[in-house]
């Protein structure tokens, strides 16, 4: 079937309108009527060409919110009408360690990411949810509650998984000093998520005029990283620390906020990182590791926990055709803090 779409025709080109293909619902599927869609930094660097790799033209969008409209013979987990989540993953091989352990984002054969990745069902290449519909393996559709904001729920799908995987994968618990770098999409979700675990939050930015919001998210502290004194200050005194930031930077002034044997996770840097001193790390036990997503178990327990703790996404809504406006805004990092993509906007 031909559905409504937004895509990037090229690395350097706006996205601009386009029919795309979706596949027609096999026994396992479910046909989403999309609602709402978040705008990941990962949106923008896929369109972009960022990370290589990407084949155009590319529709981006992972943080999907819509209800049922059909469903195959073998589903029965979902009904017509059910408001239903997909997030970043649609396919894996479901058969490698990775994939028995619930863990499909580590899939050995290679997960099937919502978008840009190879369709192993219809052929051509994945496409995400800047459009009017998707069809997807009931395996890989999470269900939502209707209690929550269902548009503030959108970016849960991705900036909430990702960040709670790590909180939860190094048992971040009441009372640990937890740092949060860089007040984005995720990172805002770092906070709140964090702050629901019981942490002591501190938001860790490189912008002063986030402080106040940071306090309202559920930050405990703010500590601006250009201020090298307040930076000193809080040497190796964190449990923890969460990296959001986007792009290859300088780790070394974070790393020296660990106390021994604590762990900064990396999910925001998808690229090499310049030199980190190995003084930095050996002299203290300190720990740099990464993390992807999280697996649709996991995505499902955290869209439990945020439906029980009232917790959703800040978001500012817009229309599909300012898209653009919004990557710009969100490469100024000048989103509070989530753009949502109103879907009806596309088709009306
Ligand atoms: P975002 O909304 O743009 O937020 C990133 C924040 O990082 C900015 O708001 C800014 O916060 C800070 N920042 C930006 N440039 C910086 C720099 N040069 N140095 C220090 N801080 C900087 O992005 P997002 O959607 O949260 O995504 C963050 C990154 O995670 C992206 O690269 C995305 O591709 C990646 N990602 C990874 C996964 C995963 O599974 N690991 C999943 C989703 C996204 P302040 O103004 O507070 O400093
Ligand atoms: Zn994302
Ligand atoms: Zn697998």
């Amino acid at each position: 079937m031909k559905v409504a779409a937004y895509a990037a025709p090229s690395a350097t080109e706006d996205l601009a309108p386009l029919d795309i293909e979706r596949r027609a619902v096999g026994d396992n599927d479910v046909l989403v009527d999309i609602e709402y869609c978040g705008v990941c930094h990962s949106d923008i660097h896929t369109a972009r060409n960022d990370w290589g790799g990407t084949q155009y033209p590319i529709v981006p969008g992972h943080e999907i919110i819509g209800r049922v409209l059909e469903v195959g013979k073998g589903v029965s987990e979902f009904k017509e009408g059910q408001l239903v989540g997909v997030g970043c993953m649609v396919d894996s091989c479901r058969h490698c360690h990775s994939c028995e352990e619930d863990l499909e984002q580590y899939c050995e054969e290679g997960l099937v990411a919502t978008y840009n990745s190879e369709d192993k069902i219809s052929g051509g290449i994945t496409q995400g949810g800047y459009s009017d519909k998707i069809v997807v393996d009931k395996d890989f559709v999470l269900s939502v509650s209707e209690k929550l904001d269902t548009k503030a729920v959108a970016p849960l799908l991705c900036a909430g998984i990702t960040t709670y995987s790590p909180l939860r994968q190094w048992n971040v618990k009441e009372g640990d000093k937890v740092g949060v770098i860089g007040l984005g999409g995720l990172g805002h979700m770092g906070v709140k998520l964090a702050k629901a675990m019981g942490a002591h939050v501190v938001m860790i930015t490189t912008s002063p005029d986030k402080g106040k919001d940071a306090k309202r998210l559920g930050a405990d502290e703010v500590l601006i990283s250009k201020d090298k004194d307040a930076m000193k200050q809080q040497a190796n005194s964190f449990d923890f620390l969460l990296n959001t930031v986007p792009v290859a930077h300088d780790v070394n002034p974070y790393v020296a906020l660990l106390k021994r044997d604590a762990t900064m996770v990396i999910v925001g840097a998808i690229a090499p990182l310049p030199e980190i001193h190995g003084g930095g790390l050996i002299m203290q036990r300190k720990r740099i590791a990464g993390s992807l997503i999280g697996g649709i178990k996991e995505t499902q327990e955290m869209l439990d926990f945020c439906a029980e703790h009232n917790i959703v996404s800040d978001v500012e809504m817009i229309d599909m055709e300012n898209i653009n406006d919004a990557y710009e805004r969100v490469i100024k990092s000048d989103v509070k803090y989530r753009f949502v993509i109103d879907m009806k906007s596309l088709t009306q």
